[in-house]
């Protein structure tokens, strides 16, 4: 009997260049493809044109070719797929599963009390919205049902979505679509079998989840990184002006994403040619190797 063949992917938002973390998320996504012989899919997640300064993306895509990935069928870009995540919102509508909502952060703020992930939505317009001469956001209505998942570094997770959230936005007042709708609609669509991505967004799994029921649809398994951290414990971003990954020191830094996945490094590795390290790493990936922790590179690595 035939498994459904692997298919993963690294889905970058382009609101600033790669930095060591993202190579770790990237590595890891394709390690996991390749070593299984699966596909492996490149989606630019450009769905804020508001938080993506110019040439970002193409900056991005250089970047993933200079360190030699190889990206399987089209490469796809979010902000040109508005008709698959408005089907998505149809169908959402025509079961109840969204509401129009007029509140503003202020609005929430005051009526709210608050959640692991900041304030938990009241539901204050799930009857209508409270003001409708105002823009709305549609929200997804989410239930007390526990949703579980297992957590391939992390483990078994739980989250009781009106709980520790409240019904969440799918697009926002001024029209843009919420994270978790594009990621999960495409998800499906590209028929992902496993997500790999940083920890940051273990929290948001289970959002995922419950939209993918919603909307009839099976879930992929998921596998959540540790976090490269920076000398002062911040997680690297653009916020913590993590610097850009520099494609001359390709080999070296592929290298050290490799260490930190926990995965065997002999010395001489990073004076290979790039393919030769690619192959070590395909023929090397343990995906147990990966702790759970997030942490600082090794003294000496600079990213
Ligand atoms: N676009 C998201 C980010 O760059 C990642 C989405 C995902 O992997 O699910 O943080």
């Amino acid at each position: 009997m035939n498994a459904t063949p692997y298919k993963g992917r690294f889905a970058p938002s382009p609101t600033g260049p790669l930095h060591f973390g993202s190579l770790v998320a990237a590595v890891a996504s394709y390690l996991q493809a390749r070593s299984r012989d699966g596909q492996w899919f490149l989606r630019i997640e450009d769905i804020d044109p508001l938080r993506e300064p110019a040439g970002a993306s193409e900056q991005i895509i250089r970047t993933l070719q200079d360190f030699g990935f190889e990206w399987d069928g089209e490469l796809i870009f979010q902000s040109q797929r508005s008709e698959h995540y408005l089907a998505a919102l149809a169908s959402l509508q025509d079961q109840h599963w969204t509401y129009p909502c007029s509140c503003s952060r202020k609005q929430i703020a005051d009526h709210s009390t608050s959640g692991p992930y900041g304030p938990i939505y009241p539901g204050s317009c799930r009857l209508g919205p409270l003001d409708a001469t105002r823009p709305c956001a549609l929200r997804l209505r989410v239930t007390d049902d526990e949703i579980q998942f297992h957590d391939a570094v992390y483990g078994a997770q739980q989250s009781v979505l009106s709980k520790d959230l409240g019904d969440f936005v799918l697009q926002r007042a001024d029209g843009l679509f919420a994270y978790q709708l594009a990621v999960v609609v495409d998800d499906s669509l590209q028929g992902i079998t496993e997500v790999v991505r940083g920890s940051d967004l273990l929290d948001n799994t289970a959002r995922q989840i419950h939209l993918h029921h919603c909307l009839g649809l099976s879930t992929p398994d998921y596998v959540h990184l540790p976090l490269v951290l920076n000398e002062a414990g911040q997680k690297l971003s653009k916020q913590t002006f993590a610097p850009a990954l520099d494609s001359d020191a390709r080999q070296r830094l592929l290298v050290a994403a490799l260490a930190f996945l926990g995965q065997p490094v002999p010395d001489e590795l990073a004076s290979l040619p790039l393919a030769q390290i690619w192959d070590h790493a395909i023929h090397h990936w343990s995906l147990a190797a990966v702790s759970p922790h997030n942490r600082s590179l090794s003294p000496g690595i600079d990213p």
